[in-house]
């Protein structure tokens, strides 16, 4: 199962669906779904998703390097790992997605959408996570979803949290920063992604982690990922995690803007960068009587977008957390 990216791209089964090697067994469970358990018993289990975007590809690089290290014996395997190709469609179109944002369907918003790519493989994803975390005993469970961003960030590196009501676990937060993200997210609303359904549904830690910015497969420079992998690396067999250079800033949503016509107007540029400030009384976004204003000292925009859809999100604002 070395070839997991492969096989998955070439949208093949493989001949043979289960094996083991000298520390763990691993079972193919169906397209772009893999399961490792390791042979000493764990009280620790972790999803690991890549590709959920199908022209996201570095993070599915990193994925698969990683698979290679744990096959070859490189690392030594101590989480029972549900690995996951999000999108294989749109990972072999080489395109976002197929017929929806796939990461806005989940917790069963698929079910209300119109039969396509998406909607089916949300609806899969959801029951293979919930079933992986169900089969064991462990008191940790972890989520990662790798994303790249489509346009630049102050902070190239970031992580998104879906909102929790419980507090978040410091090693978590912690490990976030050893993975060389800057900045870290605190949603405040439930949203249709893959993370809100695990933290929401299966009681994981999880986490949105944008990795920098999309590039098509093998024209990424693996070298902004390098912290990534190394914490992930590290993670995965219980060794000491990278130093980090400075603690994540952490942000809170405080508001979002939504397009709710054709009349709808967002003032700022579409080269406008993610967390860019924007001081108190600064208009931007109008929408024949509805209009967004910067309340707080200082708001910083994430996921800038004028072209949505009426109905859908143009927008996050965001407040630092002293
Ligand atoms: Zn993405």
């Amino acid at each position: 199962m070395r070839d997991f990216l492969a096989l998955t791209l070439r949208a093949e089964t493989p001949r043979c669906t289960e094996g083991e090697t000298a520390s763990f067994r691993w079972r193919w469970l169906e397209e772009g779904v893999l399961t490792l358990e390791p042979r000493e018993p764990v009280d620790q289990a972790l999803v690991l998703s890549a590709g959920i975007h199908g022209n996201e590809t570095a993070p599915v690089e990193l994925l698969d390097a990683l698979m290679g290290k744990l096959f070859r014996g490189d690392i030594r395997l101590q989480w029972r790992l549900l690995v996951i190709l999000g999108n294989p469609a749109a990972l072999r179109a080489d395109r976002r997605f197929i017929d929806y944002d796939i990461n806005r369907l989940f917790s069963g918003r698929w079910q209300a959408a119109t039969p396509g790519v998406e909607s089916a493989r949300a609806g899969r994803l959801e029951a293979q996570v919930s079933a992986f975390f169900s089969a064991g005993q462990e008191t940790t469970r972890w989520h990662l979803d790798m994303h790249t961003a489509i346009r630049g960030s102050l902070y190239p590196r970031f992580g998104v949290l879906p909102a929790r009501t419980q507090p978040w676990d410091e090693g978590f937060l912690h490990w976030l920063g050893s993975a060389g993200l800057e900045a870290i997210v605190f949603h405040q609303a439930p949203g249709g992604t893959f993370t809100h359904y695990t933290g929401d549904r299966c009681a994981a830690l999880s986490c949105t982690l944008e990795l920098g910015k999309a590039q098509p497969f093998g024209a990424n420079d693996l070298s902004q990922f390098a912290a990534a992998g190394q914490a992930l690396a590290a993670l995965l067999d219980g060794a000491p995690l990278p130093a980090i250079a400075a603690p994540p800033r952490r942000y809170r949503v405080v508001g979002q803007i939504t397009r709710h016509s054709e009349a709808f107007t967002l003032h700022m540029p579409a080269s406008t960068l993610n967390f860019t400030p924007f001081p108190q009384g600064t208009l931007l976004a109008e929408d024949g009587e509805t209009r967004y204003t910067v309340a707080h000292e200082v708001e910083r925009v994430l996921f800038p977008n004028p072209g949505v859809a009426p109905g859908l999100r143009a927008g996050l604002m965001l407040v630092e957390i002293a």
